[in-house]
């Protein structure tokens, strides 16, 4: 009777472990099974598009596209708007532009204002010219006085700090206030280059 009874707990306990152990590989079989499903997708895209002669490793954003004629729209306007437009490079090196962080652009900044009566000066020493200065007082739409003459014009980097331009005196053009606000207005040939290169990465 004993043994009858042991031996019926043990087959039980048996079926039991079983079935659990058929669950859990189950389980871990069907867990491989996608994964491999996955790497198999990636593995065919990536031959699929090698046969189409594109490595899709190296594929440019669609958003990359037009970015050359961009910045050169955005060098016409900015020596179109320049007093010195000569001292302004014909063309801006593309694979250069990169966004910055808005902590490291933060940083750029609060450099420039330290530095910026340095550079001016070594812009001039650069360009043998003297940094302009404004004529008459620039009043803002309320009416206040927010350049007086005999202020220097404002310096706007040609290689935009948010997108990896240095504070140096050869990234740095003088232009007045309202072409400056102009260039990094909301349809200003600056903000759209920023967007180009942003949107892109
Ligand atoms: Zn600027």
């Amino acid at each position: 009777m004993v043994g009858e009874v042991t031996a019926k707990v043990v087959g039980d306990v048996a079926k039991e472990t079983a079935k659990e152990t058929a669950k859990e590989v189950g389980k871990y079989a069907g867990k491989q099974t996608v994964d491999i499903t996955k790497r198999l997708d990636v593995s065919a895209k990536a031959i699929e598009s090698k046969a189409a002669g594109v490595d899709i490793t190296k594929r440019i954003k669609p958003e990359k596209i037009g970015i050359e004629d961009t910045a050169k729209e955005y060098i016409a306007d900015l020596k179109a708007k320049s007093v010195f437009s000569e001292t302004i490079s014909n063309s801006l090196d593309v694979s250069k532009l990169e966004k910055r962080t808005p902590e490291d652009n933060a940083k750029m900044r609060e450099e420039f204002d330290k530095k910026k009566s340095n550079l001016r000066s070594e812009w001039e020493k650069l360009n043998n010219k003297e940094w302009p200065r404004y004529t008459e007082p620039v009043y803002n739409e309320r009416g206040i006085m927010i350049r007086k003459a005999g202020d220097c014009l404002d310096a706007h980097h040609v290689q935009p700090l948010e997108l990896g331009g240095k504070n140096e005196a050869s990234n740095i053009t003088p232009l007045d206030l309202n072409k400056h606000k102009d260039i990094h207005s909301k349809t200003g040939s600056c903000t759209k280059l920023v967007e180009k290169v942003v949107g892109g990465q």
